[in-house]
């Protein structure tokens, strides 16, 4: 059985709402996530990052530099380790490490938690809750990573981009995504006329919006 928690994890927005959520994970990363920052002040977009605690540790005025241009900063987990793979014990420290060192570096509490891998543990959403945070999965995934992570691919993915659509990409580990294809692939469908017909916001306007889907 799975616990009542699940219930309450946020995977996409309101259809009946003009707004869709871009949202970018493993970052900060000192090459693409300031291409990203710039290319969404372009176009005066607002997004929403997952960053891991070691890159904020790594890369703390970039974090700040995120938060100051207005977008949301959630937590995604301290090392990215595979959360199957760890204790209970250690699934809930890299959540809370990760909090406490984003608070940290940006002098705030973030509401946003989205597990690594996109893999939930009951224990995960339980430290998740007890730290005030939502839990935050995605409904559309451009699928940046491996074979599939072309620039046309990922275009195209984009492209079919829907209201209340919660939008998986990546800003950093290219080692594990493909960050610049993605980037480029975003660079072209904001420029795009399809584009023109999307509205995006960042995920705390989502849960202020609908405190609902509150836990
Ligand atoms: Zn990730």
């Amino acid at each position: 059985m799975w616990p009542n928690g699940l219930l309450n994890i946020i995977s996409r927005g309101q259809r009946s709402e003009p707004y869709a959520y871009l949202t970018f994970d493993d970052g900060p990363d000192p090459e693409f996530t300031p291409a990203v920052l710039d290319l969404l002040a372009k176009h005066h977009i607002q997004a929403s990052f997952f960053v891991l605690g070691e890159a904020c540790v790594a890369h703390p005025a970039l974090v700040r530099r995120i938060a100051d241009a207005g977008h949301d900063i959630g937590i995604h987990s301290y090392s990215h380790a595979h959360p199957w793979r760890l204790s209970q014990a250690d699934v809930r420290e890299e959540i809370r490490r990760c909090y406490h060192t984003l608070a940290d570096t940006t002098g705030n509490a973030t509401q946003l938690f989205r597990p690594a891998y996109g893999r939930i543990r009951p224990a995960a959403l339980a430290q998740a809750k007890a730290l005030g945070m939502h839990t935050v999965l995605w409904n559309r995934s451009v699928i940046d990573w491996g074979r599939w992570g072309t620039v046309e691919a990922i275009q195209r993915r984009l492209t079919a981009t829907k209201p209340g659509d919660i939008v998986l990409m990546h800003d950093a580990r290219p080692e594990a995504n493909r960050p610049a294809a993605s980037f480029t692939a975003l660079q072209n469908f904001l420029t795009s006329e399809r584009a023109a017909h999307c509205q995006f916001q960042g995920l705390s306007c989502l849960i202020a919006k609908h405190p609902a889907a509150k836990r």
